[in-house]
Order: structure tokens, then C-alpha cells, then sequence
């Protein structure tokens, strides 16, 4: 966290462009084996977890980052019992999977021990209770390592990985490798959903690249994108699937399965938001298709700090 003047952090996102954030206090701030870690109590958003000065989440939005990143993907499943989530420190992408009554096994392999005793310790509006779940399975490791690994097939997988920094942990869960190990391990209606950088045209660069590399690999790949205030920027994610397509899926249909499913507490998304979300603008469109390249282990993409 870089601290701009008294009670004043700026969040970077290139050499020439940041965002000011008012804070009362700082919780946490410390380095672990892997990444920075800051817990920062703002004016404007509440508590706010950093890791390597980048947000990554706020009290005050962080549901509708979480609930865009799973719901899409739970409610494009007929029927999603067995899901993975790679990262997720915070324990509310596992919050939102846990909402799904007919899952019944959720592991979530997290790299930093130390930002989920943290998240224990201070995010417990982000986890609710989560990692006690009788379903939850919460294993510390590698994401890369640990699927390349794994024999089980889930039918969903989540990617809530930081952004590739070329110094931080996730930039090897990027790549056109990275995702054909994912394909491997999904069930034939299987889902993969996944956050995806910031979807500015100006920063557009990662986003259409994990989108190229996607469509490398699956028949579907739909890129999608939403305000979340603290993040300033607007933010992208990427659902891919072997035929299962959103677009598909009507508002009236998606309510439907809301209620069915027994899914409740969602503040973000319903079957309003899921239609408008997958009707994406022109100027994304052109930057999906135009900016990106395959991302390869030997030619990573690395955020622009
Ligand atoms: N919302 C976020 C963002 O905007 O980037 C992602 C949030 S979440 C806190 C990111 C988590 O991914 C961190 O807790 C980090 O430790 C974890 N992570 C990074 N690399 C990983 C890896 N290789 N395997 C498993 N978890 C990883």
C-alpha cells in the first residue's frame, strides 16, 4: 500500500493512473511467503483486503464481484453438486457456492494460509461462517499444482486468483496450459468461471487474451463485465463451457431456478441482471476480439504493475 499523504492510500494500476482512497486505520499490514497483505478500514467502502496494493476486495461492493463470479456459473449448471474453487482467500466466492442448497462438496485450495487467518480473523462479513461449513473442504496449496494432480471431476470450477502479477503467485494460472488441466477435470456440462482483470479498452489487453486462450480450449467462452466501485476500473469475467451457452438462459427461466433451487440473500444478480449481463457492449465485444493473444507458460501476461 502506498501512501499518498496522511490517511490517504493510492491504488496504482499503471505508472500513470491510481485511485485515492481516504482510510481510518490499518488492521493488517505485512508481507507472507507470497504476497503483501493489507486490511485497511476506508471511509468510502468500508474494510478493504489488498494484496501487493491491489484491491481485491470491500465491505462495501464485495457482493457483487462474489455473486457475478459464481452465480452465472451455479445457475448455468442443470445441477451442480461438486464444485473447486482455486483462491478465494476471503471466503466469499465460497459464501455464494455454499448458498446452492444441492451442492454437496466444495473444496477451495487457497496458496496463503496466512490471508485466510486473516480473512478468519477480520473478514467475517465475507466469509459468514463458510469454512466451517459441513461441505466445505479448505485445502492450502497451489491451484496450478494441486489440478494438474487431481483425478476428481467437478462440475464447476471457480478461478478467484489474484491478477498475474509478474512477482505474485497466480501468473501460472493464466495460461492455455493452466486451462486445459481445468478442462480435464470438468464434467461434460462442466463450467469454468473466472475474474478477469479490468475490462477498460485501455487495460483491455488481459481480458482478451484469457478470452483467446479460453476459446483455444472451450466451444463456449463468454466474456462479461460490471462496476464495482472500489475497484474504479470496470472489472471482467470469463464463463467457458463445452455447449452449456448463457445467452440461452432467460430472465424469466433464471428467477425460475432462483426459487426452485432455494437460493436465497442474493443482492447482485437475478434473472434481470444474469440477461443483461451476458449482453455485452459493442466496445467489449471489440476488445475481446481484437486486443488478446494466447497465453502460453513460456509467454505469461503480466498485469501492467
Ligand atoms: N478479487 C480478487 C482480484 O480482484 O484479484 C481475487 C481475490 S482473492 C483474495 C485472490 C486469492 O488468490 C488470494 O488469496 C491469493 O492468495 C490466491 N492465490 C494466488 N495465487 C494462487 C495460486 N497459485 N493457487 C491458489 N491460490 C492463489
Amino acid at each position: 500500500m502506498e501512501i499518498y499523504k496522511d490517511h490517504l492510500f493510492v491504488e496504482m494500476y499503471s505508472e500513470n493512473e491510481g485511485h485515492l482512497h481516504g482510510f481510518k486505520q490499518v488492521l493488517v499490514a505485512g508481507s507472507t511467503d507470497f504476497q503483501q497483505v493489507e486490511i485497511v478500514d476506508t471511509h468510502e467502502y468500508g474494510r478493504c483486503l489488498l494484496l501487493d496494493g491491489k484491491m481485491q476486495s470491500s465491505q462495501a461492493d464485495e457482493y457483487i464481484y462474489h455473486e457475478f463470479l459464481v452465480q452465472p456459473a451455479l445457475f448455468m449448471h442443470p445441477n451442480p453438486k461438486r464444485v473447486l474453487i482455486i483462491g478465494g482467500g476471503e471466503g466469499a466466492t465460497l459464501r455464494e457456492v455454499l448458498r446452492h442448497p444441492q451442492v454437496e462438496q466444495v473444496e477451495m485450495l487457497e496458496i496463503d494460509a496466512k490471508v485466510l487467518d486473516f480473512a478468519k480473523k477480520y473478514l467475517s462479513e465475507w466469509h459468514q461462517g463458510a469454512f466451517a461449513d459441513p461441505r466445505t473442504r479448505l485445502i492450502v496449496g497451489d491451484g496450478r499444482k494441486y489440478i494438474e494432480k487431481s483425478q476428481t471431476q467437478y462440475d464447476v470450477i471457480i478461478i478467484d486468483v489474484s491478477d498475474p502479477g509478474s512477482e505474485g503467485p497466480a501468473y501460472l494460472l493464466y495460461t492455455r496450459q493452466f486451462y486445459q488441466s481445468i478442462a480435464r477435470r470438468l464434467n461434460p456440462q462442466g463450467i469454468i468461471s473466472l475474474q478477469a482483470g479490468s475490462s477498460s479498452v485501455v487495460y483491455g489487453e488481459i481480458m482478451a487474451s484469457i478470452y483467446q486462450t479460453l476459446k483455444r480450449i472451450f466451444p463456449v467462452v463468454c466474456g462479461f463485465e460490471a462496476s464495482i466501485p472500489s475497484f474504479d476500473l470496470p472489472w471482467g469475467f470469463c464463463v467457458a463451457t463445452f455447449g452449456i451457452n448463457p445467452k440461452t438462459l432467460t430472465a424469466a427461466a433464471i428467477d425460475e431456478q432462483i426459487n426452485q433451487r432455494g437460493v436465497s440473500g442474493l443482492r447482485a444478480y437475478d434473472g434481470e441482471t444474469h440477461e443483461g449481463l451476458f449482453r455485452i457492449t459493442k466496445a467489449l465485444r471489440e476488445v475481446l476480439d481484437t486486443q488478446g493473444r494466447v497465453i502460453e507458460d513460456k509467454r505469461p501476461i503480466y498485469t501492467p504493475l
